[in-house]
């Protein structure tokens, strides 16, 4: 598909621009099987009791919400799902040295497994990849524990202590890791271009990334198929699908003759 003019606007920006910071959310990885919170088949527009489930008070308490868990991460869509075209573009960015750093609101890790450097990539959710003894502290990969779970294992305990393990990542009602919002936010102030993907901008303090930019000097743009609570703010809004969108303006302009 062509790219449309504001699309070749947003594409000469990236050009331009030296310290690009990403930020991405839920709507990235829906091209890979995965689906979003709250876009319109979101599983919790869908199903608004699943929130309350999440909430680590509930999971903590409730040996039998924490065997639902376990079974829900048995089938979890992200096993199987690869990196879709937005992922490949981001990757395409940072190739082109463009990329300063990738704010991931997701725990599926497509990001790495698409390409683009760990080292680059702040998981400010954590990952569905490792588990994390609620107890002790220790970190495993999520592998061992589902294995655990196959084998018949409906609530497996933490080998070291014998606390309750969790997938390592941000559930409702705990608290985020300092240091990571930390590095996150110091990356958004040092951007020349803040790019925010497929993410509503509802959840704090991430979302607050991009005002910070912008405040900054940073310019913003804003690719989502919804509206966002910071559309307002933004240089541009690219709104419909990540997967076209992103490909279009994150390659490099065919070589001057
Ligand atoms: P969200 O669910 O609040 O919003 C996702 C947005 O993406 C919606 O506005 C939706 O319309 C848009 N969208 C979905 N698919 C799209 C597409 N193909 N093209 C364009 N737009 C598309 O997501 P969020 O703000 O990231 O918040 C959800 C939270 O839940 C995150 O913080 C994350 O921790 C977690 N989460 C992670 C995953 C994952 O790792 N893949 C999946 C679901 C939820």
């Amino acid at each position: 598909m062509p790219p449309t003019d504001r699309q070749a606007d947003v594409a000469r920006w990236i050009d331009a621009a030296q310290r690009i910071v990403v930020l991405t959310g839920a709507g990235i990885s829906t091209d890979s099987g995965i689906p979003d919170f709250r876009g319109p088949q979101g599983v919790w527009t869908r199903n608004p009791a699943a929130e309350k489930q999440s909430t680590i008070q509930n999971y903590l308490a409730d040996k039998e919400v924490r065997k639902a868990a376990w079974r829900g991460r048995l089938e979890h869509t992200a096993w199987s799902a690869r990196p879709n075209r937005g992922h490949d573009a981001l990757v395409t960015l940072e190739r082109r040295g463009k990329l300063h750093a990738l704010i991931t609101q997701n725990v599926d890790e497509l990001h790495q497994i698409a390409g683009n450097s760990p080292d680059k990539v702040i998981e400010v959710h954590g990952t569905i990849r490792r588990v994390m003894c609620w107890q002790c502290g220790e970190r495993a990969p999520m592998e061992k524990a589902l294995a655990r779970v196959r084998a018949g294992e409906e609530d497996p305990a933490c080998r070291s202590c014998g606390g309750i393990l969790k997938s390592d990542t941000i559930s409702f009602g705990q608290a985020l890791v300092p240091e990571v919002i930390d590095q996150a936010m110091t990356a958004a102030g040092e951007a020349d271009l803040l790019l925010a993907i497929g993410s509503t901008l509802q959840v704090y303090p991430v979302a607050g990334a991009v005002p910070l930019a912008k405040r900054a000097g940073a310019k913003v743009v804003i690719v989502n198929a919804e509206p966002t609570g910071m559309d307002e703010l933004a240089d541009a809004v690219l709104r419909g699908s990540i997967g076209e969108i992103l490909p279009a303006i994150c390659a490099a302009p065919p070589p001057a003759h």
